[in-house]
């Protein structure tokens, strides 16, 4: 897994480490990183069961195959794009992140170098006037495939045709350009409505053996190399077999759940979750991945649970992958009541992690395996966590 090359390689630190809020750890030793993220999950875990030794990348530059940059201007006038300052609304100027794909990120200086010329304003917060809020751009890490989403404050881009034959002129690698309406004085970036100006309005990626189609909306993971052995990690300590059902629960666009579909043929599995989006995509992935095994289901992944529990329905394994803020109580105690003989509990949230494992050890579950894994390298304190729970 580590390459002593790059392990050894001190990144130079980076000009707006402290005021962006992405990394803490730029100009730290990769593997001190790795050292420190270590120490602080067997802190937190370790009371659980053993910690294995956490999972690094070979290369752990440049990873994030999803760069979202927000437009704003400063008081003399010239173009910021970048992230807010961390606890603020002031916008830090980013030309060369470290970790942000590189081609994303030329992307979008080519944009911000054509706004002058198509008279497209730069969306100003406090009064509400302008059109460009932000720019997403996501690359499809085996297939290449790019998506570019504008963010506009109204539907109406001037001179759109001449823009879009104008961006794929300096990047002709581009397959999809979206705009996505935004009017709302929200810290959300995407509005509700999304028109596809280029292309057929996602792209498409593969991991573990599978095809997926992301829309703007969906969630993906930002680092597909580390999804891979998050996935396979989850998959092995599933441990599925033949006739079993299988809950993939927030799952997405299907991505876990369809892998563990794709291997084993002969279970069944359920996926919930709460984004439309997501499952309309999730469905034409097991579709295009001619997987008849998997379905797919849009709603609150506690009520479903609940509503399985309260109808006795069965479930062997469920994998349990919910956004940093951690499960509910309804969940879990859903989980409790169905009694799967396996708990797949995919974290992005050490803390909260740490919450609803404690739940689930008081009501009948025992932690088997913890591995760490780094999708977020130089960020310190993210790190995703695979926990295999057993049914006593
Ligand atoms: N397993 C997927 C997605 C994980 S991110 C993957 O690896 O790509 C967490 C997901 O939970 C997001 O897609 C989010 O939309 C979804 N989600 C958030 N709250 C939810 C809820 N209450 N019920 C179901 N899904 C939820």
């Amino acid at each position: 897994m580590m390459n002593s090359k790059n392990t050894l390689k001190i990144p130079a630190a980076c000009p707006v480490s402290g005021r962006c809020g992405g990394c803490r750890d730029t100009g730290v030793l990769y593997r001190t990183q790795l050292d420190n993220k270590q120490k602080m999950m067997e802190k937190l875990l370790g009371g659980f069961g053993a910690v294995e030794p956490i999972l690094g990348m070979a290369d752990p530059m440049h990873y994030r195959n999803k760069v979202h940059h927000v437009f704003a201007r400063d008081k003399k006038g010239n173009v910021l794009a970048g992230c807010y300052e961390a606890g603020s609304h002031r916008v830090v100027d980013i030309r060369d992140c470290m970790i942000e794909d590189e081609k994303c990120q030329q992307i979008i200086l080519t944009i911000r170098s054509m706004l002058r010329s198509f008279r497209i304003l730069i969306y100003d917060e406090d009064r509400g006037t302008g059109l460009l809020r932000h720019v997403l751009v996501r690359r499809g890490f085996q297939t290449g495939e790019i998506m570019v989403v504008l963010v506009l404050s109204s539907p109406i881009l001037p001179g759109k045709n001449n823009f879009v034959k104008a961006l794929l002129k300096a990047h002709p690698e581009i397959t999809t350009i979206v705009i996505n309406v935004n009017d709302e004085d929200t810290s959300m970036v995407l509005g509700k409505v999304s028109k596809t100006i280029y292309g057929p309005g996602f792209i498409r990626d593969t991991l573990c053996g599978c095809t997926f189609r992301i829309s703007p909306q969906s969630f993906y993971q930002v680092n597909p190399v580390q999804t891979e052995i998050l996935y396979d990690t989850a998959v092995r300590y599933a441990d599925l077999k033949s006739g079993e059902q299988l809950i993939d629960a927030y799952c997405g666009i299907g991505t876990i759940g369809l892998t563990a579909a794709k291997n084993v043929p002969g279970c069944r599995v359920t996926g919930v979750e709460l984004n439309a989006d997501a499952v309309r995509d999730a469905r034409i992935n097991a579709k295009e991945n001619r997987i008849t095994n998997a379905r797919f289901i849009a709603g609150d992944a506690g009520k479903y649970m609940e509503a399985m529990a309260d109808a006795g329905e069965r479930a062997d394994v469920v994998f349990m992958d919910p956004p940093r803020s951690g499960s509910t109580e309804q969940f879990m105690k859903a989980v409790v009541r169905i009694a799967p003989s396996r708990v797949v509990y995919i974290s992005c949230g050490p803390d909260t992690l740490q919450r609803d494992l404690k739940y689930f050890t008081k009501h009948g579950y025992r932690v088997g395996r913890i591995q760490p894994v780094d999708m977020f390298p130089f960020t310190a304190e993210h790190v995703e966590t695979v926990v295999l729970l057993t049914k006593v």
